[in-house]
């Protein structure tokens, strides 16, 4: 058995409506929602990565506003397990219509932050969010 280590970096966007509620980008691959991430690499900032990655997966410009924290877990690609680990930022939606790239994301879409919750398969996916609701609380977005 072989292990092997991948990094990978992600972010949580928000927006305000035109009502001003808060709203969150999720992206969904079959049937799990999730927040947009993607491969860093070799050489690259995290944050750098994390931007490039949502606006390839979802075609949205955004700005970092603060690191929320990394998760790790493994999964296995047949003879080989992944330790995998992510570092989420919390951005602020800068631009770009909502498309979803064709080759790895099945939808992409902002939901009202109330509804977020529900949406998310993962534990740590769960964890990233509580803190990104947590930052913003803080910085009175919320
Ligand atoms: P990336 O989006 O970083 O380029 P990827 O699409 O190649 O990566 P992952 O999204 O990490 O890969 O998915 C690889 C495997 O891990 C899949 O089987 C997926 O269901 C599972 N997985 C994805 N996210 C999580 C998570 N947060 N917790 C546990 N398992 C996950």
């Amino acid at each position: 058995m072989e292990t092997k280590w991948e990094f990978s970096a992600g972010g949580v966007v928000f927006r305000k409506n035109e009502e001003g509620k808060v709203e969150i980008l999720l992206i969904r691959v079959k049937n799990r929602w999730s927040f947009p991430k993607g491969n860093i690499e070799r050489g690259e900032p995290k944050d750098k990565a994390a931007l490039r990655e949502v606006k390839e997966e979802t075609g949205v410009d955004a700005e970092i506003v603060e690191y929320l924290g990394e998760v790790d877990y493994w999964y296995n690609v047949e003879l080989t397990t992944i330790h995998k680990f992510v570092y989420y930022y919390l951005m602020r939606y800068k631009g770009g219509d909502v498309v979803p790239q064709k080759e790895e994301i099945d939808e992409a879409k902002f939901f009202p932050i109330d509804e977020v919750e529900k949406h998310l398969s993962y534990p740590t996916d769960k964890k990233i969010f509580k803190r990104a609701v947590e930052v913003l609380k803080k910085l009175g977005e919320l």
